[in-house]
């Protein structure tokens, strides 16, 4: 072989034969592994939570107060991959919502879940007109509805327990509940054996109501109001008793998560992780095992 062809091998095909080899390796292990994935996004205060399947589909449980989401999808979600199966919308406040504006934007959505309430802010209105800009489907969560994530993974929604907003007389909704955070969907997700308890901002006396209702045994508790002291009650620990608990919290100036919970969780031998000290938290389960992992999804 002459050796302009050679180097010429070795320049370009040999590179190229290899970044082929990359994509393709690339490929496979964006390929559904069996394990239902649950991270935690590290998004400042507020929630942010991806769930994928374990047959690979993805859902969204609320969007962090900012853009921080994106890059955090952007990091676990394949370069190909720009559709959301779900996004859940616990309740209207920003920390929650205000990061789904920019995943609207950017991903192709196939469905959301929110309460039934009306709520005054301009992010969330934002959200409501690009969910009807973008003709996606729209579901009002109540008790007892079953949401199928796949074949083999359900949400049982246990909270709210309908409409939770009234119309006024001029047609404009209004909230019935004194507090926001009481619309907050709740509800635990199940794959297999493992049960997480998703709980949005909920306080203690929605938590109150809901360990009277349902078994609320869990392995994992998202816990309720990035840890403030209106949740996470020792009533309701002791019905949850979790192995391990996430909570959403950064900076803030609510005093989150209060010493109270902390020792809640903590007389409750409750593992405990933070996102203002943990960053993003990951978990995997096989539907036996349930279990924290260091490693992004890919
Ligand atoms: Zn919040």
């Amino acid at each position: 072989m002459e050796a302009q062809t050679k180097t010429l091998i070795k320049r370009f095909l040999v590179p190229l034969l290899f970044a082929n080899l990359a994509v393709f390796a690339g490929y496979i292990q964006f390929q559904p592994d069996f394990l239902m994935h649950i991270n935690f996004y590290d998004v400042g205060q507020g929630d942010s939570i991806l769930i994928q399947t374990y047959l690979g589909n993805q859902i969204l449980i609320d969007g962090g107060p900012s853009d921080a989401v994106l890059g955090h999808l952007g990091q676990d979600l394949p370069f190909f991959d720009r559709t959301i199966d779900m996004i859940i919308l616990t309740h209207a406040h920003n920390d929650h919502v205000a990061g789904l504006i920019d995943v609207l934007k950017r991903y192709r959505v196939k469905k959301v879940i929110l309460p039934e309430v009306a709520f005054e802010s301009g992010p969330y209105k934002e959200f409501l007109n690009l969910i009807e800009e973008k003709n996606v489907e729209r579901i009002f969560a109540h008790a007892g509805q079953r949401i199928y994530l796949d074949s083999g993974t359900v949400f049982d929604v246990y909270y709210p327990y309908g409409k939770v907003a009234g119309v006024t007389s001029s047609g404009k909704y209004q909230l019935e509940s004194d507090d926001l955070n009481d619309t907050s969907i709740v509800g635990k997700l199940s794959f297999g054996k493992n049960k997480i308890l998703l709980t949005g901002d909920a306080g203690i006396n929605v938590e109150q109501q809901l360990l009277l209702q349902y078994d609320l045994d869990s392995d994992l508790l998202k816990v309720g109001h990035h840890g403030s002291r209106h949740s996470t009650s020792k009533e309701f620990l002791k019905e949850v008793t979790p192995e391990y608990s996430v909570i959403q919290v950064g900076k803030n100036n609510y005093g989150h998560p209060t010493q109270e919970t902390l020792d809640n969780l903590a007389a409750a031998s409750v593992q405990v992780f933070r996102n203002d000290q943990n960053k993003t938290v990951r978990f995997v389960s096989d539907g036996v095992n349930l279990y924290p992992v260091r490693n992004p999804m890919r």
